[in-house]
């Protein structure tokens, strides 16, 4: 299913109505599977005729998209961990140089356990990953509770990423092999935010 979505997203002739859909499903999928790199506690349930295990996750998850096209990814986590504390980082690449700038930061304050998952769905360079990693890890954050989620992500992108933070998990759809002059990821899905929102 996520390949089918993810076949959407890429083609140029999908209208911004069918990316959305398809982007809202595909992070739907994502925020669900994500429940992976999480621990299961267990407990015990009354159902109506007797006992049963029941499965719960730790409650200290904390959502970080990176504006903008982070707020898609967003909605699909939201809907399996309704409670979670939201932060937000913004950073804008600058169309020339291709390097992330951040314009706006507010996160809730961490303790040293809080898990976080970060969201960015294109992640070309690494750059932006780096630089909201960073700013965790300064906040006191692990590193093994960080976890990267996206769509795309270049294997420059993902090297990058590796060779700066070891112990950062990242999950994506796709691994794409390369990233044009302009740092785009080739083939990719061009501008994930201009299609999503419609700014072209
Ligand atoms: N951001 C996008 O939206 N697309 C890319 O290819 C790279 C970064």
């Amino acid at each position: 299913m996520k390949k089918t979505l993810l076949s959407i997203l890429r083609d140029k002739n999908t209208s911004r109505l069918h990316f959305r859909d398809a982007a809202n499903r595909l992070a739907s999928i994502i925020g669900a599977e994500s429940a992976l790199c999480l621990q299961e506690d267990t407990y015990t349930i009354e159902t109506p005729l007797g006992k049963a295990q029941g499965y719960r996750y730790e409650d200290n998850i904390i959502l970080i998209p990176i504006l903008r096209s982070g707020l898609v990814l967003l909605r699909g986590f939201l809907e399996y961990f309704p409670h979670a504390k939201i932060g937000m980082l913004g950073m804008k690449r600058d169309e020339k140089t291709a390097i992330a700038k951040l314009y706006y930061k507010n996160i809730p304050s961490l303790q040293k356990d809080d898990r976080i998952f970060l969201l960015d769905p294109m992640i070309a360079t690494g750059g932006s990953s780096c630089d909201a990693i960073r700013i965790l890890k300064k906040e006191k954050i692990q590193e093994k509770n960080i976890h990267l989620f996206g769509i795309i992500a270049s294997k420059e992108g993902i090297k990058a990423i590796k060779k700066a933070y070891p112990k950062v998990s990242i999950r994506v759809v796709d691994v794409d092999a390369k990233l044009n002059s302009a740092k785009y990821i080739v083939p990719g899905l061009g501008d994930f935010g201009d299609r999503y929102f419609g700014t072209m």
